[in-house]
């Protein structure tokens, strides 16, 4: 019933029974008469515009977003205190990469100054004593001193100050040098090991001979007239000699360096002051102006 016929049919019967009033009309009259009005024919659509060739595609221009303010990264889970600073750990032997462990004898025999040759040793880990040392004690004096002095190797004193003979066995020295009439700075001061044995021992023998070229090229740069030995380890690591030192004091050696160096081997300070006694300290004495005259006239004294 959607035909307007049908409609205003219908219309009329409401009307007719009086209940017009009561439903609204469901069109008015002119509603009624435009759907009356014979339907116009479509209006022709205008014809499609011809098609546009297609654009190269431009990629799409960006847009600057303004940039985010830089974020610290977020910590993986909440830091920890630092731990608080190790003790230094002892430093580790290195095995020497010379065969007999020393640093190489190159560089012993290319340095031309004594500061050169402590320069290029200091650092030396040839043998275990070098893990344990605080100082390295190269020795000390006037370069081109004629007598020499050559001691075991550096004590407690000696291992702080990185100087030899600086403790009691070194005060008495001082004075023993003073009683032939020389001061410290115009001898020098070595040592056979450059670094502290552990609670003051004797130096092994590969100790000493892994540091004794260093002691060689001391020598071989001072050139000294005359040196002195403090002790049996010097004379045995440097002469060869492996008497006691009680019996080879006071003797003359011959050191195999310069063209033979005229060595006096005499007793060590520290012996000194263990045995105070007249008899050694008149030995030591002797041994020391005998090493004197030497440098003063050419001859034992
Ligand atoms: N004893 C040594 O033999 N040398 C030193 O330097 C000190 C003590």
């Amino acid at each position: 019933m959607s035909d307007p016929a049908s409609l205003l049919a219908w219309r009329d019967t409401l009307a007719d029974l009086g209940v017009m009033g009561l439903v609204p009309p469901p069109f008015t009259e002119e509603e009624l008469a435009a759907l009356q009005a014979p339907v116009a024919p479509p209006e022709p659509r205008p014809a499609p515009l011809p098609e546009r060739p297609a654009l190269p595609s431009r990629p799409e221009p960006r847009v600057a977003r303004p940039a985010e303010p830089a974020r610290a990264p977020e910590p993986l889970r909440t830091p920890r205190p630092a731990p608080a600073a190790e003790p230094e750990a002892p430093k580790a032997f290195v095995p020497p990469t010379d065969p007999m462990g020393n640093p190489p004898a190159e560089a012993l025999a290319a340095a031309g100054t004594l500061e050169a040759l402590e320069a290029c040793t200091r650092e030396c880990m040839a043998c275990p004593l070098g893990a344990g040392r605080l100082r390295y004690v190269f020795g000390e004096g006037d370069p081109g001193a004629r007598m020499m002095f050559i001691g075991e190797g550096p004590g407690k004193d000696e291992d702080l100050q990185g100087r030899p003979f600086v403790g009691k066995a070194g005060e008495l020295l001082d004075k023993m040098i003073a009683s032939i009439g020389l001061r410290r700075e115009q001898v020098y001061i070595a040592n056979v090991v450059k670094c502290r044995p552990p609670d003051n021992r004797t130096p092994l023998p590969d100790e000493a001979a892994r540091c004794l070229p260093i002691l060689r090229r001391q020598i071989e740069l001072i050139r000294p007239k005359v040196i002195v030995t403090l002790g049996a380890t010097p004379l045995r690591e440097l002469l060869g000699v492996s008497q006691g030192i009680t019996r080879m004091r006071g003797q003359w050696q011959q050191l195999d360096q310069a063209g033979g160096i005229p060595v006096m081997p005499t007793f060590h300070p520290a012996y000194v002051l263990r045995q105070y006694t007249q008899d050694v300290r008149r030995a030591v004495y002797q041994d020391l102006l005998a090493a004197k005259a030497w440098l003063e006239k050419g001859e034992p004294g």
